[in-house]
């Protein structure tokens, strides 16, 4: 469930991560309260968000007087300290907060979270060390992770694509992967068609399951 009008955000953990995301929602007029365990975390933040308060957010008295269980979203942004993060999350699902995202610095804890029954896990640091590194070898414009197992790429075309056009190299069917944009040098990003017809100093855009699209990076 993504935003809309009225509702409001906790985070839990105001870190480089917490404190990225809170800033950023605070910033587009999202009402957003921070809890943070650190005093000077949260005087800096002070003024910032709607609301901050210095509190260990993994005791259940403390979220019911924070009134927490009244937010749409919750996001759990305690990385290292894994213990108050499981505690934490479990306290919110318990509240039934309808969108709890919980950001994990290792795949067992991210697993722990899943089982409890977060909703989102992150991995942020893991996420942008792999997109970092496809940027690194070149091949590709961009690479984003889009969730649910799909990944969205920007590269040139195949050598292969050249030429033809989508419709002829049966593109979707051969590959699973769907051809979403086309532009060209300088040009504006336009809707890829059936009949588009890619040429080799064009940038497409390139969106499917996250393995095939890396794939497609390797072609590129
Ligand atoms: P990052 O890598 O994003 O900086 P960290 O895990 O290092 O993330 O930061 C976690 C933040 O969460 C810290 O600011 C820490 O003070 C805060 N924190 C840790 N435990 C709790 C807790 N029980 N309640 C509230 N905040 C906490």
């Amino acid at each position: 469930r993504t935003l809309s009008e009225g509702d409001s955000v906790v985070v839990i953990g105001l870190g480089r991560f917490g404190r990225a995301l809170a800033v950023e929602l605070a910033q587009s007029g999202v009402e957003v309260m921070g809890v943070d365990t650190d005093e000077e975390i949260v005087q800096e933040l002070n003024g910032v968000l709607t609301q901050v308060v210095r509190a260990d957010a993994s005791r259940e008295e403390v979220l019911h007087q924070l009134g927490v269980a009244e937010f749409t979203h919750a996001v759990v942004a305690i990385g290292s300290n894994i213990e108050a993060s499981i505690l934490t999350s479990s306290w919110l699902l318990r509240f039934e907060i309808p969108a709890i995202w919980a950001k994990a610095i290792s795949e067992p804890h991210g697993q722990i979270l899943k089982q409890l029954g977060v909703h989102h896990v992150v991995y942020p640091e893991a996420d942008m060390g792999r997109r970092v590194a496809h940027l690194l070898r070149g091949s590709i414009a961009d690479y984003q992770e889009i969730g649910g197992g799909f990944a969205m790429v920007t590269a040139a075309p195949t050598p292969s694509m050249v030429g033809r056009s989508l419709e002829e190299i049966g593109f979707r069917k051969k590959y699973n992967l769907n051809v979403v944009a086309v532009r060209r040098p300088e040009g504006e990003w336009e809707h890829a068609t059936g009949e588009t017809v890619p040429r080799w100093d064009d940038q497409i855009i390139v969106m499917g399951p996250k393995e095939i699209a890396e794939s497609f990076i390797d072609m590129a």
